[in-house]
């Protein structure tokens, strides 16, 4: 039999409605596929006993024939999804060892649909970094490595864990969340699809919140089709989250394959950075090609508020991010550090509890929304926030249906080789999709080549608010000509 870990998500669910093998079979090649890449670091816990009793329990379904759209397929869990019964951490110290008794929208209705969990993945404190390098529980290892270098490097972040195991044949797909970037930087990084739907798609209820008017979940998974067959599952209407929108959730599977002849794509020439690594410039060329012997049509346009994006981005998310992360005191749940009074408790706990950049976040976060400072950078940064959105709603208006970027700015990079001395340059890795989730839209990453070093390289798109079907056409067309890409085990 060939592995089973490496079949596609869309492979498995055949094989398993065939009865070629079983759920059990196939979450157990992945348990000890995980078990055998523990120097990633891309698990913060494993739930080996819970994924051999969801997977007996689909396949007792698929023997009866009531099988869900999902069942049996073993997947991971980005620890930002609170999990019933399964300790939860947002890999930060402050949530010490809590365990929800509660399970997330978006969990549950994986698990409805029969999907196995294998675990908890590891991601960035509060989803806060591009690197997955701010986790208390360490660094994740990208599967992928330099050729010849045996340079251990990041998954992108703050999904990492969810990239690198997806990436690595460790789960067929995974969660993750992105409120910047977190979903398609990873996935560009691991040469894995990333979706971050419309805001609103999917339920944010049970998901650890950082900035709530930015967050979304999404999947990543092996193919544009696993991507599209996932999120299915985890969207929809959920009266527990206001923000989430009742539109029926379309059958996303079926937009695989259709034609994207005469559509319209735009390709922003403010995205055209200088310094760009020519690499990145020449995969932007390369998908803007394919798509248009696909028959779109490519035209260019204009973003004019670009450049604004990733400063006002800095002050929006860290002001959502201080006002979220206030109930982390020590009082009721998580860490609790003693103090000789309540205030000292407080502070003891935050203190020892937050790492350094969610510290800098709150920090950062409480100042622009100070009197005398909201004006000017809160109340600014939603300001040039409506312009950034208003900038897609006119290109959106002269009938483009999606807008064609790169995923980010240069390859995956070394454990500690960016953003220690200045913050800043961190931050940059944001610069092509943090733009996406100041306008609330949807975006795909795909994987599109590699670069000099063989490193894989994605390919963003976006569209219209809740067209993720035609994200997922154009996807396709990008997946067809470049091809998939799996990294050398090393581990
Ligand atoms: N890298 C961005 C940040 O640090 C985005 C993170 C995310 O999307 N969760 O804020």
């Amino acid at each position: 039999m060939t592995d089973l870990t490496s079949l596609t998500l869309a492979e498995a669910r055949k094989g398993l409605a065939d009865k070629t093998f079983t759920s059990l079979e196939l979450t157990d090649a992945h348990l000890s596929a995980i078990e055998k890449a523990r120097v990633l670091n891309a698990f913060v816990m494993e739930t080996p006993d819970q994924a051999r009793a969801m997977a007996r329990e689909a396949d007792a379904k698929i023997g009866k024939g009531d099988a869900g759209p999902l069942a049996g397929i073993p997947l991971g869990i980005k620890d930002l999804f609170a999990t019933k019964g399964v300790r939860t951490t947002a890999c930060s110290k402050i949530l010490g060892n809590f365990v929800p008794t509660y399970e997330s929208t978006v969990t549950s209705q994986l698990w409805r649909d029969g999907a196995v969990m294998l675990g908890k993945l590891n991601n960035d404190e509060f989803a806060m970094g591009s690197a997955n390098e701010t986790s208390c529980f360490g660094p994740v290892g990208n599967p992928w490595r330099r050729e010849g270098s045996n340079t251990t490097l990041v998954p992108g972040g703050s999904s990492g864990g969810s990239a690198s195991a997806v990436a690595a044949l460790l789960c067929m797909g995974a969660t993750a969340t992105d409120t910047g970037g977190s979903i398609r930087q990873p996935a560009a990084f691991t040469a894995t699809v990333g979706i971050k739907p419309t805001y609103g798609r999917c339920s944010r209820w049970g998901i650890v919140a950082f900035a709530s008017s930015l967050d979304q979940a999404g999947p990543i998974a092996r193919s544009v089709r696993d991507s599209a067959m996932l999120l299915r599952s985890m969207a929809g209407h959920d009266p527990k989250d206001t923000t989430s929108v009742d539109i029926a959730v379309p059958d996303y599977e079926a937009a695989i394959g259709k034609s994207v002849k005469g559509m319209k794509i735009g390709i922003p020439k403010e995205y055209r950075l200088d310094g760009m690594p020519a690499e990145i410039e020449k995969l932007w060329t390369e998908g803007a090609a394919w798509l248009k012997a696909a028959g779109a049509e490519l035209v260019e346009v204009s973003l004019p508020h670009t450049k604004y994006a990733l400063p006002a981005y800095y002050i929006v998310a860290p002001a959502e991010a201080s006002s979220n992360l206030a109930r982390y005191d020590g009082v009721r749940y998580g860490l609790r550090e003693q103090g000789k009074n309540i205030i000292e408790l407080y502070e003891n706990t935050r203190a020892e509890g937050f790492g350094a950049e969610v510290r800098r976040r709150v920090m950062i976060g409480t100042y622009v929304l100070s009197a005398g400072y909201y004006d000017a950078y809160y109340l600014r940064a939603q300001k040039v926030r409506t312009l950034i959105k208003k900038d897609f709603e006119d290109c959106f208006a002269k009938g483009v249906d999606a807008i064609l970027t790169p995923a980010t700015p240069s390859a995956a990079f070394g454990i500690g080789e960016k953003g220690g001395a200045d913050p800043v340059e961190m931050y940059l890795n944001d610069i092509f999709t943090v733009t996406v989730n100041m306008a609330g839209l949807p975006g795909i990453a795909v994987p599109a080549g590699k670069d000099a070093q063989g490193l894989p390289l994605g390919l963003q798109l976006i569209g219209r608010p809740f067209e993720e079907e035609t994200l997922f056409s154009l996807g396709e067309v990008i997946e067809q000509a470049a091809g998939r890409f799996t990294p050398a085990r090393w581990w």
